[in-house]
This record gives structure tokens, sequence and C-alpha cells, in this order.
């Protein structure tokens, strides 16, 4: 018979005065250190490699929702957002992402329900796209009051501001936008279906903005940076598409 004896230290103290101490969330075993107090993960696993974080986040931005992702991966939900965190820290900038403007281009505005925590919370998302990239020119979340509507307006790159706008018959659109070169349209013009579309796609890939399901944003900061990250990466495969 082959018998192996592994004796445990604390990883903080190196102290093999320790105790078994209950499990984690995830089930690893964890310890109790009599020696410095500590109370760690007993076998912490291997760091993950980089193309597995992507590939985890890239599950959740296919409708897999992050307690899903813990079910799935045995990992952490509190670990995935801190990895989409760090990642959308490093995505360049939206107006980076954005191609040249074209003069005959036109940008569809339209306004999407969401709600942070509670439904009572509104959070409404504010867009602008260009017909002719299908991309997100600029984004805002906030109330639906004209001090949102003039975030917005001051979101589009200079060159953008001068092209020909359409969206629906809220006030602050027209008080915001120039008269020369806005229109505001009934849905059944088509004028603003590409936005309206693009909604759909948003609901389609990311949970949190589905309605009359559990998956919701708990915090109005993931709800930002979730929105940004999907944002950011539609506009960079829209100009790869249009190369
Ligand atoms: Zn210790």
């Amino acid at each position: 018979m082959i018998q192996t004896i592994i004796t445990h230290k604390c990883s903080r103290c190196e102290s093999t005065n320790i105790v078994k101490n209950g499990h984690n969330k995830c089930s690893n075993q964890q310890y109790y250190c009599k020696a410095c107090g500590a109370h760690r993960v007993l076998e912490p696993k291997q760091k993950y490699k980089q193309e597995d974080k992507e590939t985890i986040l890239q599950t959740y931005k296919e409708r897999a929702n992050l307690r899903g992702s813990e079910r799935i991966f045995d990992i952490s939900r509190i670990t995935v957002l801190a990895w989409l965190r760090e990642y959308v820290q490093k995505l360049p900038t939206l107006r980076e992402t954005l191609l040249p403007v074209v003069p005959d281009d036109v940008l569809e505005l339209d306004e999407m329900y969401s709600f942070v925590f509670k439904k009572e919370n509104k959070n409404w998302i504010g867009t602008a796209i260009s017909r002719k990239h299908r991309q997100i020119v600029a984004f805002v979340i906030g109330d639906r009051s004209e001090a949102i509507c003039k975030r917005l307006w001051k979101r589009l790159p200079l060159a953008y501001r001068s092209l020909h706008t359409f969206s629906d018959f809220w006030q602050a659109y027209q008080n915001v936008f120039p008269k020369e070169t806005h229109r505001s349209v009934g849905k059944e013009s088509g004028e603003t279906a590409h936005m309206e579309r693009w909604y759909n796609t948003l609901r389609q890939r990311l949970g949190r903005f589905v309605r009359k399901t559990l998956s919701f944003s708990k915090s109005d900061v993931y709800h930002h940076i979730v929105l940004k990250w999907f944002v950011t990466e539609y506009n960079m495969e829209q100009s790869l598409l249009t190369i």
C-alpha cells in the first residue's frame, strides 16, 4: 500500500496549527488558523488562464446569468464581476471605436426602459445609432428627463452632430436637438427601426435587460459597466464588418 500524508500549512503564517472550518459558497473546504486567525480556502484552485476568463465572460454575454456561470464553471460570481470590471477598464473608449462619419449618414435616437434592483428605480437607456455604420455613437443611462437628453447630445462626437436625426415624439428631443436637422416621427415611419431592433439584440444577449425575468441589475455600477462592455464590443464588431 502506498499512502501519502499531506500536511497543510496556513498560507499566511505557515503554521500547521489549522483546523477545518466549513465550506465556502463554491463548496471549497476552508480552514481556520489558530495561530494567526486566518480563514482561508484549504486548497485554492489554480488561477484561471486569460482565455478561460474570456470564455466565461463571453458566455455571460450570451444570456447566461451570473448564478448560471457559478453553477457551470464552479466559480464565484463575485470573481466573474471582478474580471468584468478589469476587462471593461482595458477596452477603448466608445469614441475610439467609431468609424469616420459619412456625410449622408443619419442618426436614429430612442430610449429603452430598464431598472436597477426594483422596478420603481427606472434607468432609461438613451442611445443614438448610425444608420450607415450600425454603430452606437453615444449612450446615456438615467431618468427620462431633458437633462439626460442633453447629455446624449453632448456625448455625440462633434463630427456626428451635423447629421440628420430621427426620434419618437418625446418632447425633450425637440427641445435639445437642432430644429434644422431633427425630425420626430412615429414608429410606423420606420425611421427609428434600426435603433429599436438594436434593443432587441441587447435584450437577446444580456439577461439583465430582459423584462419579466429574475435577471436584473442589482447595482448602478454594474448596470453601466455591462452596457458599456456590450456597446463597445458591438461597435468593434461592426467596424470589422465594414472593413
Ligand atoms: Zn496562520
